[in-house]
C-alpha cells in the first residue's frame, strides 16, 4: 500500500476510479464531480506528463477522449463508466507488468522451460510442511526467496495464511480464440506461432510486440502496445496465457494484451470457461509470479487444512467446505463455483466477528446484575411532568430499555437515533427508574459543554420538580412518588480539586443519586459504590475496551450507550454486535429537515445576507471554523480571527459571540448561557459544538472549511439546527475541496436522513474508516459485504448457537474457532491500544 501511495500516477488512477464509482453509485446523473465529468476528464488528462500519456493504454486513451459525457443517455453513460473502470484496471495491471523486467537481468530469452507436472507439486521439493504451520513464513513456499518475501510483506502477506487468504481482486474468463467477446477483458491460452517487434508511430518511435497465437479454434494477432520488451521473453512454441481485449486494430482483428505468462504445456486448469485470478499486486511483483506462488501455496497447504466450521453449520447454511472454497475462489472453474466459494469465505469473515462480539456479550452477561423493575408510579409522574409527549419511537425505546434493566443480567444496549430525536429524555427516564430503587446512576458526555447541558436539561425537563440549591453543581429533584428527594451532581474535569473531592465523597456516601459528567469520569478514579445504570452519550467515541472499563468498576452496572451517529443496521451488528440495539427513527412532531447548501467562496456575501435575515427574524446562527487536527491552538486562533472579522466588520451591528477550546469552563459556560438566552445572535465556534448541543432557536449552521470534515461530523453539525418547528439551514463553505470532499459535500446537499448519510459514508470510506469503529475490532472485511444483512444475521445466529452450547469454546470441534478468535482478539487489542496511544498523543 505505502509503495503505491507514493506513486502519483497510481494515486491519480485511484482518484479517477473513485469518481467513476461514485458516478455509478449516483445513477449516472453526472453529479459525481463538480462541473461534470467532461471537465473532470479534461483536467485529469491535462495533469498527465507527456511520458505518462505515452504509457496510457489505448483503451484508457479512448476513454479520455470521450468529451460529451453530458450528452449521453443514462444507458450510454453506464456503459461508458463501465468501460472506463475496466480500462483503469487494465492500466494498473499494465503498470505492474511494466515494472517487472527491471528486476531481472536483461536480456534473458526464455525457452520453453520444462516445468514439473502439477500433480507432482503436492510433494513439495523445497521444504516439507512437517513442523510448519500456517503461521510459518512464506519463504517455505516453493518459489519464494527473501526478495519476494519482502514484496509479499508490502502486500501485507507475512505468513502462509496470508498467502492463502490473499484473494484475487477480480477474475478474467478464459476464452477460445473463435469466440472472443468484444470489448470485455478476457484471457486466452494458446501456442505462439510467431513473435516479433513492431515499429509504429512517427519514425517507428513506438515499439510494440506482435505475436500470432493459436488454439484449437483458430489463430489471432496479439499486440503488446508499446511493450517491445515482451518479445524478449516470448518464443515461438511457448504456451502462452495472455489477458486483454479483442478489438479491431487498423481493421485487423487483434488481441490487445496487457500481460502474459508462459504456462507449462501440461497446465490443465485454464480450460475455456474457467476463471483466471487477478491479484492485488505491487511493484516488482507481476501477476504471473503471484499466481505461481499462490498456486504452490494452495497445492501444498490445502490438503492439510482442516475446516474450522463444524459440518452441522455448513449443512444448515449450505456452505462449501473450506478447502473447496479457497481453491474455488482462487481458481474457479466457473462463475458459479466462484460465487459459492466467495459466499463461504464471506461467511467466515462475519462469523468469526460475531463469535468475537457475542463471546464478549456472553462473558459480560455471565454475571448477575440488579433487577431494576419498572417503578410505574415514578415513570408516570415523570412522563406527565414533561413539557411534551414522547414520540412513539421514544416510548418504544424506553420500554426496551426498561425491560433490559429489569432482567437479572447487565444490560448492554445501544440507542441509536437521528440527531435531535430526543435520546436524552429516554436516558433520563431510565436513570430515574434506577434511582427509584435506591441505587445510583450516571450519565457521561464527551465534552464538558455537553455534560453541563445534560445537567441543565434535567432541570429544564423537570422544571416543576427541581429545586435548585445553593451549590452550583448540585440539583435536587422532588418526585411525589418517591420517598426522599434526589440529588443530581455535575462533575467535570476542569472543576477544582476541592470540588471534585467533595463530589467524590458525596458519591461514596451515596449523597448523590445521579452523576452527570464527562468521559473523564470513567478514566478517573471516581467510585460510584452503588452504580446501577450508566448512560454513555455519543457512544461512537468509545472503544470496546472503554465500554468494558466502566463495567469493571465494582458490580456490573447496566450500560446504555447513545449514539447520534446513525450507523447502518448491518454495520451496527458488526461493530456493536456485543450490544442490543434500539433505534429512535422518528423526530418530534413539527420538525422539518434542514436545508443544506454548499456555496462557492464567491457566494459568501449571499450567505452573510442570509444569516442577517434569519437573525432579523429572531433566530440565531452558528459559524463553525475549520477543523485543524494537528493543533488546537491553530484552531483557536482561526476562531479568534473569524470572530474579529465578523464582530468588527461583517456583523458589526449584531452580537457575535466566541467559543473555543482554550477558554476555561467558566468562560465557555457564560458564552453558552448568553447564546441560549438569545443575547448572542451569531456564535463563532471551533468544532466543539459538533456533538449534542441543543439550542432550539438557532436556525443557521454555517460551516467554514466544510471540506475538512467527515460526513458524520458534518451531519452532527447540521444537527445543531432544525431542533424546533422553525426551518433549519446548513451552509457549507469550502475553498478548494478535493474530489473526496466534493463527494461528501454533495451527499450532504442531497441527503438529510442520517442513516442514508451513514450508508453513503460507508460506501465512500469503507467500514474501517467510519468514526470510532476503527477501535472496535472491525473489519478489514475482504469479501463480506456489510450491507448484506442476510449474511450477517445468518452468521450471528450460528455464532450464537455455538456459544450457547459451548460458551468458552472448549469442545474439540470448536478448537479451530477458538484459535481464530484468539487471533482476532489479539489483533483487536493491538489496534485498540494503538488507537488509545494515538488519542493520548493528540491530547498531549
Ligand atoms: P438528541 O437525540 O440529539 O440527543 P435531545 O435529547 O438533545 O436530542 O433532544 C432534542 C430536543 O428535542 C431537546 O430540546 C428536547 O427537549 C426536545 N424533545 C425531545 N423529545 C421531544 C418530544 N417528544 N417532543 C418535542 N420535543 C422533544
Ligand atoms: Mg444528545
Amino acid at each position: 500500500m505505502t509503495q503505491k501511495a507514493s506513486d502519483p500516477i497510481s494515486m491519480r488512477m485511484a482518484a479517477f476510479r473513485r469518481v467513476l464509482q461514485l458516478e455509478a453509485g449516483r445513477g449516472h446523473e453526472n453529479k459525481a464531480v463538480v462541473g461534470g465529468m467532461d471537465r473532470f476528464l479534461d483536467r485529469w488528462r491535462s495533469d498527465l506528463t507527456d511520458d505518462e500519456l505515452q504509457e496510457l493504454s489505448t483503451s484508457l486513451t479512448a476513454t479520455l477522449t470521450q468529451r460529451k459525457y453530458n450528452s449521453l443517455s443514462v444507458d450510454q453513460r453506464e456503459r461508458w463508466v463501465h468501460e472506463a473502470l475496466t480500462a483503469i484496471g487494465d492500466q494498473e495491471a499494465f503498470q505492474e507488468t511494466r515494472n517487472e523486467p527491471a528486476d531481472q537481468p536483461l536480456p534473458k530469452p526464455r525457452v520453453a522451460k520444462p516445468q514439473a507436472p502439477r500433480q507432482a507439486k503436492s510433494v513439495p521439493t523445497k521444504s516439507s510442511p512437517e513442523g510448519l504451520s500456517l503461521d510459518s513464513s512464506p519463504t517455505v513456499i516453493k518459489g519464494v526467496g527473501s526478495g519476494i518475501a519482502v514484496k509479499l510483506e508490502a502486500l501485507g502477506i507475512r505468513d502462509i495464511r496470508g498467502l492463502l487468504y490473499h484473494y484475487p481482486s477480480r477474475h478474467l474468463s478464459v476464452s477460445q480464440i473463435a469466440d472472443l467477446p468484444q470489448g470485455e477483458e478476457t484471457a486466452i491460452v494458446g501456442s505462439v506461432w510467431d513473435v516479433g517487434v513492431l515499429r509504429m508511430g512517427k519514425g517507428g518511435a513506438l515499439q510494440s510486440t506482435e505475436a500470432v497465437l493459436g488454439d484449437e479454434t483458430g489463430n489471432i494477432r496479439v499486440l503488446w502496445f508499446n511493450q517491445q520488451y515482451v518479445a524478449r521473453y516470448v518464443r515461438p512454441g511457448n504456451r502462452l496465457l495472455v489477458n486483454g481485449y479483442f478489438r479491431g486494430f487498423r481493421g485487423k482483428p487483434t488481441f490487445e494484451a496487457n500481460g502474459y505468462e508462459v504456462v507449462p504445456d501440461n497446465e490443465d486448469r485454464l480450460v475455456p470457461g474457467s476463471l483466471l485470478p487477478v491479484y492485488p499486486a505491487t511493484k516488482g511483483m507481476p501477476q504471473r509470479t503471484l499466481r505461481r506462488i499462490i498456486t504452490n501455496a494452495l497445492d501444498t497447504w490445502l490438503p492439510r487444512l482442516s475446516d474450522h466450521l463444524p459440518e452441522e453449520i455448513r449443512e444448515r447454511q449450505s456452505l462449501l467446505d473450506l478447502v473447496s472454497a479457497l481453491r474455488g475462489y482462487h481458481q474457479p472453474d466457473s462463475p458459479e463455483t466462484k460465487a459459492s466459494a466467495r459466499h463461504r469465505l464471506a461467511f467466515d469473515e462475519v462469523f468469526i466477528r460475531q463469535i468475537f462480539m457475542l463471546s464478549r456479550k456472553h462473558e459480560c452477561q455471565s454475571v448477575r446484575a440488579l433487577k431494576l423493575t419498572t417503578v410505574k408510579a415514578v415513570m408516570q409522574e415523570f412522563i406527565a411532568a414533561l413539557p411534551f409527549t414522547l414520540t412513539k419511537a421514544q416510548s418504544r425505546t424506553l420500554k426496551e430499555v426498561l425491560k433490559d434493566i429489569a432482567g437479572g443480567v447487565p444490560a448492554r444496549r445501544l440507542v441509536e437515533g437521528e440527531v435531535g430525536s430526543g435520546k436524552t429524555v429516554v436516558a433520563l427516564a431510565a436513570m430515574l427508574n434506577a434511582v427509584a430503587h435506591g441505587h445510583q446512576a450516571a450519565i457521561m458526555a464527551p465534552t464538558e459543554i455537553l455534560a453541563q447541558q445534560h445537567f441543565e436539561t434535567i432541570s429544564q425537563l423537570l422544571k416543576g420538580m427541581t429545586r435548585p440549591i445553593n451549590e452550583p453543581n448540585y440539583l435536587v429533584i422532588e418526585i411525589d412518588s418517591m420517598q426522599k428527594p434526589l440529588t443530581v451532581g455535575l462533575m467535570l474535569g476542569s472543576h477544582t480539586k476541592r470540588q471534585k473531592q467533595d463530589m467524590k465523597r458525596r458519591m461514596e456516601e451515596h449523597a448523590v443519586d445521579i452523576l452527570v459528567g464527562t468521559h473523564a469520569l470513567i478514566q478517573g478514579d471516581v467510585d460510584i459504590p452503588d452504580l446501577a445504570l450508566a448512560v454513555v452519550d455519543e457512544e461512537h467515541r468509545f472503544g470496546v475496551a472503554q465500554r468494558g472499563a466502566l463495567g469493571r468498576k465494582g458490580r456490573r452496572p447496566h450500560l446504555i450507550s447513545m449514539s447520534a451517529t446513525p450507523i447502518p443496521r448491518s454495520l451496527a451488528l458488526t461493530v456493536y454486535g456485543d450490544m442490543d440495539i434500539s433505534i429512535i427513527d422518528e423526530l418530534p412532531p413539527g420538525r422539518k429537515p434542514s436545508q443544506t447548501k454548499w456555496l462557492r467562496p464567491d457566494q459568501r456575501e449571499q450567505a452573510n445576507r442570509f444569516i442577517r435575515k434569519e437573525v432579523a427574524a429572531g433566530h440565531q446562527a452558528f459559524v463553525v471554523c475549520p477543523l485543524i487536527d494537528e493543533s488546537d491552538s491553530l484552531q483557536t486562533s482561526a476562531a479568534v480571527k473569524e470572530h474579529r472579522k465578523l464582530s468588527e466588520d461583517v456583523f458589526s451591528d449584531l452580537n457575535v459571540g466566541l467559543l473555543h477550546g482554550r477558554m476555561n469552563l467558566k468562560e465557555k459556560t457564560a458564552v453558552m448561557e448568553r447564546f441560549r438566552s438569545g443575547e448572542i445572535n451569531v456564535l463563532v465556534s471551533t468544532p466543539v459544538v459538533e456533538v449534542g448541543v441543543d439550542i432550539p432557536n438557532a436556525t443557521v449552521m454555517m460551516v467554514e472549511g466544510a471540506d475538512r470534515f467527515g460526513l458524520s461530523s458534518l451531519h452532527q453539525l447540521r444537527g445543531r439546527v432544525g431542533r424546533s418547528d422553525a426551518q433549519g439551514y446548513c451552509i457549507l463553505m469550502a475553498e478548494n475541496p478535493s474530489e473526496d470532499a466534493q463527494a461528501r459535500l454533495s451527499i450532504m446537499e442531497q441527503e438529510s436522513d442520517g442513516f442514508r448519510v451513514a450508508e453513503e459514508d460507508l460506501k465512500l470510506r469503507g467500514p474501517g474508516e467510519l468514526t470510532g469503529t476503527r477501535q472496535s475490532g472491525v473489519p478489514d472485511l475482504k469479501l463480506a459485504n456489510l450491507q448484506d444483512i442476510e449474511l450477517l444475521s445468518a452468521a450471528r445466529e450460528e455464532a450464537d448457537v455455538v456459544l450457547t452450547r459451548d460458551p468458552s469454546l472448549e469442545l474439540p470441534e470448536h478448537k479451530l474457532i477458538a484459535e481464530a478468535l484468539r487471533r482476532l482478539t489479539a489483533r483487536t487489542e493491538e489496534e485498540e491500544s494503538d488507537a488509545q496511544a494515538a488519542k493520548a498523543k493528540s491530547r498531549a
